[in-house]
């Protein structure tokens, strides 16, 4: 399988490359054209201005032809790769450049051959004849023979070459900048993508320190590293919830174990005598196993799949009443003044899961008041939403632990160290099911002023 990285620089490298080599092949056909038409344009000219020069060397005076001046005219062009043939009005050979040096002529039009071939020109030589006239007379003519339809003299041939030198290097150059380009790009974008897949492959080895820096400038992937870090610390809390859980629960078995084994043993030895008060005490502490494995029961329900509300019309003020009916027993116990104000509110919501919420919050303010303390209850409704808020003039709780104590054990450092607190699911499952019915729960609270809960369910699904 090939890497992301490969896969990329590949990619981009033969991107980068197709495109220099049409752009290499499309300038080099277009120069090589343009010049051609460049130089079967001059080739013309030059032909016509041999043609005009010649003429103008008659001497119509003397009636013939300015041999010298012919031959110095016809020798330049030769050099130049024309091969000029002049006659007189009545076709008499004046000067003829083959005549006068067959081995020179032979020798240039070799030259002229070979290159044009080495170019892969097609075309021969060819020649043609220009009427020469005088003041409307006929002088003569010439015939110059050269190769058609265009040929490069050295000059030509070498600027050419030069052109498709410095093309073929420019190409060159641009073919080491591609796989350079190629192969950073390739590694600048597959990078973070395989951090991405170690930090991931990490994770599943239980290691969650490891984190992704974003800053890729590539948006997608910094989300998707992003989304790992979440995912990261998400899976992180799950693990030390599971390690809390498992040591919070041995912990809370083990303290009314303790006491449940020695009692008992010290009876059944006879060291101690069965009084009801012991046996009381006994009891007691099976009846707080009895709660602690109700709750964990209760929380691992409402935490699995089959947890389901059925929602129907009931009305908030009626169940927070109940659920404080219920409470009066340990109310009194602990002398507290219980305040209830508000109205019937109907919302959409499970009657039982809501007394439910209800009387946990209620326990909790009862558990965390001192003796002569007051919980006042408040039911009223918003446009959408149906309220109640259950206020107490307890313990309290510390501000940086406001946020935690809806997590599962979770228990404040003050809680933990009174014989009342339970193991820190009640709050937990007040969440399940608020949130269960869309709804929010709230906490505020001020260390030895008071606490207080504000339940928000809204009033209909819509
Ligand atoms: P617990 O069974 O320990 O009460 P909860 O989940 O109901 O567990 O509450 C979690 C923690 O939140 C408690 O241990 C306690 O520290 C704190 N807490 C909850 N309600 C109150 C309150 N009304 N006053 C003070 N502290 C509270």
């Amino acid at each position: 399988m090939k890497t992301l990285k490969k896969q990329l620089s590949m990619t981009i490298l033969l991107t980068l490359l197709i495109t220099i080599a049409l752009i290499g092949l499309a300038s080099n056909l277009l120069i090589n054209w343009e010049f051609e038409k460049y130089i079967t344009k001059t080739g013309q000219e030059r032909r016509d201005n041999i043609a005009d020069e010649l003429g103008s060397q008659y001497d119509e005076f003397k009636r013939s032809w300015r041999v010298d001046y012919v031959h110095a005219i016809g020798m330049n062009s030769l050099y130049d790769g024309y091969i000029v043939k002049l006659y007189d009005a009545d076709g008499n050979m004046v000067w003829d450049a083959e005549n006068h040096d067959m081995r020179l002529c032979g020798q240039i039009m070799d030259e002229i051959s070979a290159r044009m071939k080495e170019r892969g020109a097609k075309g021969g030589f060819v020649d043609h004849t220009y009427e020469l006239t005088q003041n409307g007379k006929k002088t003569g003519s010439v015939s110059i023979k050269y190769y058609g339809p265009f040929f490069m003299n050295e000059t030509d041939f070498n600027f050419i070459r030069v052109m498709n030198i410095v093309l073929l290097v420019i190409g060159v150059l641009s073919g080491i900048c591609a796989i350079v380009v190629g192969c950073l790009l390739g590694s600048r974008i597959s990078r973070p993508v395989t951090k991405t897949a170690y930090i991931a492959k990490q994770i599943s080895t239980g290691n969650y320190d490891l984190k992704f820096e974003p800053g890729t400038r590539i948006k997608e992937l910094d989300d998707l590293g992003i989304a790992i870090n979440h995912l990261s610390d998400d899976l992180s809390e799950q693990e030390n919830l599971r390690k809390r859980l498992t040591a919070d629960v041995a912990h809370e078995l083990r303290t009314p174990l303790t006491a449940l084994g020695t009692h008992l043993e010290a009876m059944t030895e006879g060291l101690w005598e069965a009084t009801p008060e012991r046996l009381k005490s006994c009891h007691e502490e099976v009846k707080r196993l009895g709660t602690l494995v109700a709750d964990l029961e209760q929380l691992a329900k409402i935490e699995g799949d089959g947890f389901r509300i059925n929602k129907g019309p009931m009305d908030l003020f009626s169940a927070v009443q109940t659920a404080a009916e219920n409470m009066t027993g340990e109310i009194n116990k602990k002398k507290l003044v219980l305040g209830i104000k508000g109205e019937p509110v109907f919302v959409e919501g499970d009657k039982n899961r809501m007394g439910q919420v209800f009387s946990n919050l209620l326990s909790n303010a009862v558990k965390y008041t001192p003796e002569g303390g007051s919980i006042r209850i408040e039911v009223y409704q918003t446009k959408e939403n149906g309220i109640v808020t259950i206020a107490d003039t307890g313990i309290g709780i510390k501000e940086e632990e406001l946020p935690l104590i809806f997590q599962r054990f979770y228990r404040t450092d003050r809680s933990r160290n009174r014989k009342t607190g339970g193991a820190g699911i009640g709050l937990t499952i007040v969440k399940s099911i608020v949130e269960a019915h869309g709804g929010t729960v709230e906490a505020e609270s001020k260390e030895e002023s008071g606490s207080c809960f504000t339940v928000s369910i809204p009033k209909s699904d819509l």
